[in-house]
C-alpha cells in the first residue's frame, strides 16, 4: 500500500470518441486485475478515511482496496456488497468527483485520488466472473412489505429486507424495472443488464415483481393496506422549465420525456417518434448530469449540431468533470455564462433561442455567487430542438393526502429522516419522492435506512 508516489492514477480505458458516438456500447473498459491491485495499492489507509465518510452508503472503501491490493478478490465482494446494494451500478454513475473521490487524502498531497469508483465496479464484475453473487436467506420473517416504485431507493430496501428475510413485493408502472436506472441514464454510461441482472436476483430471492402496476390507477392504495409496511420510492418525474413564453411549442422538449422515449425506441417498445433529433440543432439548456445525458445522447441519435446553454461558468456547473469531458470529447458545443431569454417560433415551432449574456457577482449567504444579466448582451441559436434539463419537481399522487401522508411545499413527502417513516405509521419513503432529484447513491442510502427501520419495528 502506499504506492502512490510510485503509481499514478490511472482510469479504465475509455474508446476513441468518434468510435463511441456511433453506438451506445458503454465507453469506459473494465479494469483487469492487475490494473485494479496496481490501483488500489495506491490508498495510504487513512485512520479517519474522508473517501468512506463522504460516500453517502459508507462503504468501506479503504477496506476493500486493502483486500484487492491483497489480491483477496472474494473479501473484497463481500465487503462491497454488504454496505451496497448495487457497488457495480454505483461504480458506473456516481459523480465520484463530488463524493468519495473527491474527498481522497491523496488530493491533498498534490497526488490524484485513488479510483474508486473503477476499482468498486471492477470488485463486483470480477466477483460475478468468479461466481459470486449476493446472498440471500430464504425468507424466514412472516411479514411481507410493498415497495412502490423499483428504482434505486426501491431496489435499496428490497436488498436490506430480503437480506433479513423477509417477503418483498414491488409495483412498477412501467413495463421495465429500474426506474430512472433504466429509462434515465443512457446505456453508454450504464449497461441495462447490469440493472437487470440485479433484478434477477432479487426475484431469485423471493421478491414478487409487478410491471405495469401504477399504484392509485392500475391497484388502488387501499389494496396495499394488507402489508406489514409499506415503502414509497416514486422519484420525481414532473421535469422543470424555465417559465419562458413559448415553452409549449413543437421541438420543446423535457429531459427525462427524450432521454426515456430515446431508450424505449433502444427497447424496440411503442416510442413517440417526435423526440428523434436527427439532423437537427439541439440546444440543451441546464449544466447538471441529466443535461450531459441528454446532449451524449442527441449526438448519438445523429444531430446536426449539439449546444449546451449554461448560465453559469465551467466551474459553477453541476455535473460532474468527466461528464464534461466526454460530452466535449464526443462534439458537444458548450456556451458558458447564458441565460435563455426567449424561445424563437415561427408557426408555433422552435426555431432558436435568444440568450442573454450573464456573469457571477456577489457572494450570497450560501457563499454561491450571484448571477447578474449583462444588459443588452445577448446571442442568438439556432434550434430545431430545445431540450430543458433543469432538474425536477415532485409529483404529488391523491393516494398521499388521501392516507395522511403530507407533502413539503414542493411536493415531497414528508419523513423523520432517522427512521425515513413518513407522517402516516407503518408508511416509509426515500429517495427523489422524499429529498427531491438527487443521486441514485442518496436514494440508495435511503433505502437502507428505511428497511432497518421496518426490520427493527416489525420484529
Ligand atoms: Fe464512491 Fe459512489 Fe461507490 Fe460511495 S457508492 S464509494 S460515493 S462510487
Amino acid at each position: 500500500m502506499q504506492n502512490f508516489t510510485e503509481l499514478n492514477r490511472k482510469l479504465p480505458e475509455r474508446r476513441g470518441s468518434a468510435l463511441r458516438i456511433k453506438d451506445y456500447d458503454e465507453i469506459y473498459e473494465l479494469f483487469d486485475k492487475n490494473d485494479a491491485t496496481a490501483q488500489s495499492t495506491r490508498c495510504i489507509g487513512c485512520g479517519d478515511p474522508y473517501c468512506h465518510n463522504k460516500c453517502p452508503l459508507h462503504n468501506y472503501i479503504p477496506f476493500w482496496l486493502k483486500a484487492i491490493a491483497s489480491k483477496d478478490f472474494e473479501l473484497a465482494f463481500k465487503l462491497s456488497n454488504e454496505t451496497n446494494p448495487f457497488p457495480e451500478i454505483t461504480g458506473r454513475i456516481c459523480p465520484q468527483d463530488r463524493l468519495c473521490e473527491g474527498d481522497c487524502t491523496l488530493n491533498d498531497f498534490n497526488k490524484e485520488a485513488i479510483t474508486i469508483g473503477a476499482i468498486e465496479t471492477f470488485i463486483s464484475e470480477n466477483g460475478f466472473k468468479m461466481g459470486l453473487k449476493p446472498e440471500f436467506p430464504k425468507p424466514r420473517i412472516d411479514k411481507r412489505i410493498a415497495i412502490v416504485g423499483s428504482g434505486p431507493a426501491g431496489i435499496s430496501v428490497a436488498t436490506y429486507l430480503l437480506r433479513a428475510g423477509f417477503r418483498v413485493d414491488m409495483y412498477e408502472k412501467a413495463n421495465r424495472a429500474g426506474g430512472l436506472l433504466t429509462f434515465g441514464i443512457p446505456n453508454f454510461k450504464l449497461d441495462k443488464q447490469v440493472v437487470f441482472r440485479r433484478f434477477e436476483w432479487l426475484k431469485e430471492a423471493g421478491m414478487r415483481l409487478f410491471l405495469n402496476t401504477e399504484v392509485g390507477k392500475d391497484i388502488s392504495f387501499e389494496k396495499l393496506e394488507k402489508y406489514d409496511a409499506i415503502f414509497l420510492g416514486i422519484g420525481a418525474e414532473k421535469s422543470k422549465t424555465a417559465n419562458l413564453p413559448n415553452e409549449n411549442s413543437k421541438g420543446v422538449f423535457k429531459a427525462i420525456e427524450f432521454l426515456t422515449n430515446i431508450q424505449k425506441k433502444h427497447f424496440q417498445d411503442k416510442y413517440d417518434k417526435s423526440f428523434e433529433v436527427k439532423d437537427k440543432n439541439v440546444i440543451v439548456i441546464g449544466g447538471g448530469d441529466t443535461a450531459m445525458d441528454c446532449l451524449r445522447t442527441a449526438i448519438r441519435e445523429g444531430a446536426k449540431k449539439v449546444t449546451c446553454l449554461y448560465r453559469r461558468d465551467l466551474l459553477n456547473m453541476p455535473g460532474s468533470r468527466k461528464e464534461f469531458k466526454n460530452a466535449r470529447d464526443e462534439g458537444v458545443n458548450f456556451e458558458f455564462n447564458l441565460s435563455p431569454k426567449e424561445l424563437i417560433v415561427q408557426d408555433g415551432k422552435i426555431i432558436g433561442v435568444l440568450a442573454q449574456k450573464t456573469k457571477l457577482g456577489q457572494k450570497d449567504k450560501n457563499g454561491r455567487q450571484k448571477l447578474e444579466i449583462i444588459k443588452g448582451v445577448t446571442h442568438k441559436y439556432k434550434a430545431d430542438v430545445v431540450i430543458f434539463a433543469l432538474g425536477f419537481n415532485n409529483q404529488t399522487p391523491d393516494f398521499l393526502s388521501q392516507n395522511g401522508i403530507e407533502t413539503d411545499k414542493w411536493g415531497a413527502i414528508k419523513a423523520d429522516l432517522k427512521t425515513m417513516q413518513t407522517t402516516t405509521k407503518g408508511i416509509y419513503t426515500g429517495g427523489d419522492c422524499q429529498r427531491g432529484s438527487d443521486l441514485a447513491v442518496t436514494a440508495a442510502a435511503d433505502g437502507k435506512l428505511a428497511a432497518q427501520n421496518i426490520i427493527k419495528n416489525l420484529t
